[in-house]
């Protein structure tokens, strides 16, 4: 069985959290770079070569790339003869979050109770699922997650009977709804299937997907295709600004489900689109 100490989990997780907030993904450059050629609106042009500048200095001076840095979200495949000693996994993440958001002077946007409204003062706790794996890696998958594209996220249990008409419909009832609120150009995280929780799950687990990489499932992948175009289409374009630009890509995970139900989930993710894959060793 393979030993992962806890302390090499803080070191990584720190790292990520830096990282994701100072160095935008290049799947999501290049998008951004993809756009500026196809986007129709001079307002949407000049947004997106925003973008692009502001990527650029946040990666040379290593600051955020948005005052909003985010929910530490993760997803952590552990490997089942993977043994971590030292302490736990979740009291690993934890720390290496504070200590990322402290020495990066990320700011701190979590607080302790949704009434109480204080603030903890390190961006924790992060939150954490982890999924049992066959093998002995740690694979750690991280996103700071804004919370204005969080807020615009939206759940529905369809009926069957809405098929897949009443799926693309609810998705773009969504998107237009968010306009400018979630930060467009726009990532679009969907999950469809599973039950009320796992749906949710499966929509921000969608997000972690690099951007431009299709559903391994034919049907899946062009449903993702057809949905980028019509959104498109909305024309709230980067920023709300109008413009061809809405979404930067779509994601959907499939999932199987009850024969009553037809769980759909929307996550929408910002154009600050922060994700990080690592493996601890
Ligand atoms: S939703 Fe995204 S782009 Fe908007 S403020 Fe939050 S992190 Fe920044």
């Amino acid at each position: 069985m393979k030993e992962i100490h806890y302390q090499d989990i803080v070191e990584e997780v720190k790292e990520m959290c830096k990282k994701s907030n100072t160095n935008l993904g290049e799947d999501v450059y290049s998008a951004f770079r993809k756009a500026l050629k196809t986007e129709r609106s001079e307002t949407g042009k000049e947004i997106l070569a925003q973008l692009i500048e502001n990527a650029d200095i946040a990666k040379a001076e290593q600051v955020p790339m948005c005052q909003d840095t985010g929910t530490a979200v993760f997803i952590v495949e552990v490997g089942q003869s993977c043994h971590i000693v030292g302490g736990s996994l979740v009291d690993a993440i934890n720390e290496g979050v504070a200590k990322g958001y402290g020495e990066g002077y990320l700011r701190n946007s979590i607080i302790y109770h949704p009434l109480n409204r204080k603030n903890t003062g390190n961006n924790t706790p992060a939150v954490v699922h982890i999924e049992l794996v066959e093998g002995e890696h740690l694979t750690i998958h991280m996103t700071a997650k804004g919370g204005g594209a969080e807020n615009m996220s939206d759940l529905k249990m369809l009926k069957p009977s809405d098929g897949m008409e009443g799926v693309k419909k609810y998705i773009l009832s969504i998107v237009k709804e968010a306009g400018p609120n979630a930060c467009p150009p726009l990532v679009v995280g969907v999950g469809i299937g599973g039950n009320f929780e796992r749906c949710a799950y499966l929509a921000k687990k969608s997000l972690f997907r690099p951007l431009g990489i299709r559903h391994t499932d034919p049907e899946i992948a062009e449903l993702e295709e057809e949905l980028i175009i019509e959104i498109n289409r909305l024309g709230i374009g980067p920023q709300g600004m109008g413009g061809s630009t809405t979404a930067l890509d779509v994601k959907i995970e499939v999932e199987s489900c009850h024969i009553s139900a037809l769980p759909v989930a929307i996550n929408l993710n910002c154009h600050a689109s922060r994700h990080q894959t690592i493996t601890v060793n």
